[in-house]
């Protein structure tokens, strides 16, 4: 999707700073961090939103290992952290390229919204 601006993260015609990287994810610090430590992990192929990811497929497991690289490099594994999804208007979501938002660094409010 040429206008996605996750897209053209992942192609580097808009610059991040890159926290983890393979085949098939990429995850980079947000530009806008709401904690120490938070990172917007998305597949490298454009899905819109959570709605559209079939769960069976392996872009389902390497987001969640991506995830768990993420918390272990940005050392939040042990103190801990959250993963969010934020799907469509209601939800949140201002970026219709599928991402996780991991956070951690921090004592995080018990509610989430
Ligand atoms: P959401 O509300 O779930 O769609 O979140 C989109 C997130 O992407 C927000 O937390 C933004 O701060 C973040 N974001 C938007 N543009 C960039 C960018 N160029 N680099 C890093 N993070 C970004
Ligand atoms: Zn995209």
């Amino acid at each position: 999707m040429a206008e996605c601006i996750f897209c053209k993260i992942i192609k580097g015609d808009i610059p991040s700073r890159k926290v983890y990287e393979d085949d098939a994810v990429l995850a980079f610090d947000d530009i806008s961090p709401m904690a120490p430590a938070h990172v917007v992990i998305i597949p490298k192929k454009h899905i819109a939103t959570l709605m559209d990811v079939d769960a069976k497929a392996d872009i389902t497991g390497k987001l969640i290992a991506a995830a768990q690289q993420v918390a272990e490099i940005k050392q939040v594994a042990e103190s801990g952290f959250r993963l969010a999804i934020n799907c469509n208007a209601d939800g949140g979501q201002v970026v219709f390229h599928l991402h996780m938002h991991l956070l951690g660094g921090r004592k995080l409010e018990d509610q989430l919204g």
